[in-house]
């Protein structure tokens, strides 16, 4: 081969290495997402038609009717990359103490004697003054044990969208007139972490706007625009069985719409359940974004994921049945399985080791 037909083969080769080189890092950074990535990058493609009238939970019954199928053993889904929650700093000069805070727990009828003991054993007796429990049916005996703080808000005892919207808006205009800081709503399976949800909700001025969960869905929700089909919304919503909270400024700023039982309405109007609801209201009408905090937990994610040595930084908890033997429950050491099905003993004596039930 002559030297210049050898020094162009040798040039060509150099090209085409290069441009294959700038052609694979393109697509590669056209698969990563941008740092801001806007909401509707993200945007599911499903389009719901219609939800059914049972809340959203478990994700197996509820959210594969938006074909947004995933499954309680999959590893916890990737949380969108918006909205996250600032990383921790300091708290400022004016922080949130435990009386700031208001959390309501939802619960019915036929589950207080279920599960409303095991709260009341553990979580509850951190945060008494705090904590109320918004069900349907008069209760003599849990009004005492929980110190009057059973309300019923006179709401269907059934599992419907309306009856669990009915609950939220009555939770909802509890906490306006109780003037408190911080409004946090979680379900009666869930473990609250008490002084980890006041020290987190510290890291935010409750003056300002703060809607702070964590979604079970990938993508944010696309619904379509009841006013005018031709157009979609999509937003994200914190999955009521994880617990949220909202600031006061936020609440104040969703009266005029969510007040006074309006939040039922829209409910109605949208056909969704209550935290989707919730989610409509704020991220849509009110165009106040969804921070994503990691630490609050629903049974819709596997709880044996949850690493030992990180449990006293979650907030909340929950527990599951996969099937009649097999719980979804968070991987801890403590009480005999027979004692502490759901682990929230086990969990509570590994942060407060000084209860008297605790071994010692
Ligand atoms: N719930 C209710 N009314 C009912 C059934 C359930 O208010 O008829 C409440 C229940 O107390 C809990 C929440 O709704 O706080 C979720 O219920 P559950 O854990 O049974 O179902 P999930 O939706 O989590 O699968
Ligand atoms: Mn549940």
């Amino acid at each position: 081969m002559s030297g210049r037909l050898k020094r162009g083969l040798q040039a060509l080769t150099v090209v085409a290495v290069a441009a294959y080189t700038t052609l694979l890092l393109y697509q590669g950074a056209a698969q990563l997402p941008p740092s801001r990535p806007s909401q509707q990058m993200f945007a599911a493609r499903q389009v719901s038609r219609g939800w059914q009238e049972r809340a959203p939970r478990s994700v197996g019954r509820d959210y594969d009717s938006l074909s947004l199928s995933l499954p309680e053993s999959a590893p916890p889904p990737p949380t969108p990359p918006t909205h996250r929650g600032p990383p921790p700093r300091p708290p400022p000069a004016a922080t949130t103490a435990l009386q700031d805070v208001f959390i309501s727990v939802k619960t019915t009828g036929s589950y207080h004697r279920a599960r409303l003991p095991l709260i009341l054993k553990t979580w509850f007796q951190l945060a008494k003054k705090q904590t109320w429990f918004f069900t349907d049916t008069d209760d003599p005996e849990f009004q005492l044990k929980t110190n009057g703080h059973m309300i019923n808000t006179n709401c269907s005892s059934s599992h419907n969208r309306k009856a669990l919207c009915c609950k939220m808006s009555v939770e909802f205009d509890v906490f306006l007139e109780s003037n408190k800081k911080w409004f946090c709503h979680v379900d009666d399976d869930n473990y609250v972490n008490v002084p980890r949800l006041v020290r987190v909700l510290s890291g935010y001025n409750p003056q300002q706007d703060w809607y702070l969960g964590k979604p079970s869905i990938r993508a944010p929700l696309e619904i379509l625009n009841r006013d005018n089909t031709a157009q979609k919304i999509s937003f994200w919503f914190a999955t009521g069985g994880a617990g949220f909270c909202l600031s006061r400024a936020l609440a104040l700023k969703m009266m005029p719409v969510a007040s006074g039982g309006k939040f039922i309405s829209i409910g109605e109007k949208i056909r969704l359940p209550d935290d989707v609801t919730m989610g409509y209201i704020i991220e849509h009408m009110l165009q106040k974004p969804l921070t994503v905090i990691e630490q609050f937990h629903s049974h819709l994610e596997p709880m044996k994921f949850l690493r030992p040595d990180t449990i006293q930084d979650q907030i909340t908890f929950s527990y599951s049945h996969y099937s009649k033997d097999e719980m979804n429950v968070v991987k801890i050491d403590g009480f005999d399985k027979r004692i502490d099905p759901t682990r929230f003993l086990s969990i509570h004596c590994f942060l407060f080791p000084y209860f008297s039930f605790c071994p010692r």
